[in-house]
């Protein structure tokens, strides 16, 4: 496919929801957090080069990364999260706009949490966020995984805000209610996307 939205959201918005309704439609979903570990899965390229960079100490006896000796290393050191990021994030944003290229299907989704904050927007064509109010996205996520309000609060904080996200996207799914509104709304943007593939 050559057309690609770019879908996102804050913490429990409920973007894998959303995604997991294009899918069920027929749509390819390209995910950003799954990209992320293929990068770096072993004999990959991108493990490769930590492993050059930080040594082998940077490798659990399985031969994967691990990851929580690589946070530890990259929290301590400004310089080493750089280095990091200049190492994974083109080889990312590689990936997955390979992965769009291959897709079959008419147009694909690209889920990206922090579509906006790493610039990722400007690799897609169209944009849509779904949209909760904060006091939800907490009591969801609350309800989800183990953390307390306070966890999910600082997340927030640490994202995009609701007003900066809600005027940078071009389409907007208000996730508020229940999920067989979800599903109608779903279905009329896959209306309006199949459109605009078809046209572009
Ligand atoms: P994260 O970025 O934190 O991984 P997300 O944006 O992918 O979250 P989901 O996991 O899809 O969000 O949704 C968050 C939680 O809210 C899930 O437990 C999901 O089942 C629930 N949820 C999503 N939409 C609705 C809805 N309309 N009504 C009730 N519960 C919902």
């Amino acid at each position: 496919a050559s057309y690609i939205i770019g879908l996102t959201g804050g913490i429990g918005s409920g973007k894998t929801t959303v995604a997991n309704i294009f899918a069920d439609l027929g749509i390819t979903l390209v995910d950003a957090d799954i990209v992320a570990r293929e990068v770096v899965q072993p004999n990959s390229n991108g493990l490769n080069s930590i492993v050059a960079h930080f040594g082998s100490q940077i490798l659990l006896t399985d031969g994967n990364l691990n990851r929580s000796k690589l946070r530890e290393l990259i929290f301590e050191d400004d310089s080493e999260r750089l280095w990091l990021n200049k190492l994974l994030h083109p080889l990312i944003r590689e990936t997955m706009l390979q992965q769009c290229k291959e897709a079959q299907s008419d147009y694909v989704i690209m889920v990206v949490p922090l579509l906006f904050e790493n610039g990722l927007d400007s690799l897609v064509d169209r944009t849509l966020l779904v949209d909760i109010s904060p006091e939800l996205q907490q009591q969801r996520t609350v309800d989800r995984d183990a953390v307390t309000v306070q966890q999910v609060k600082n997340i927030i904080g640490s994202q995009a805000s609701r007003a900066e996200k809600l005027s940078k996207a071009d389409d907007v799914i208000d996730n508020q209610g229940e999920i067989s509104a979800l599903k109608c709304k779903v279905q009329a943007l896959h209306n309006l996307y199949l459109n605009l593939a078809n046209n572009s």
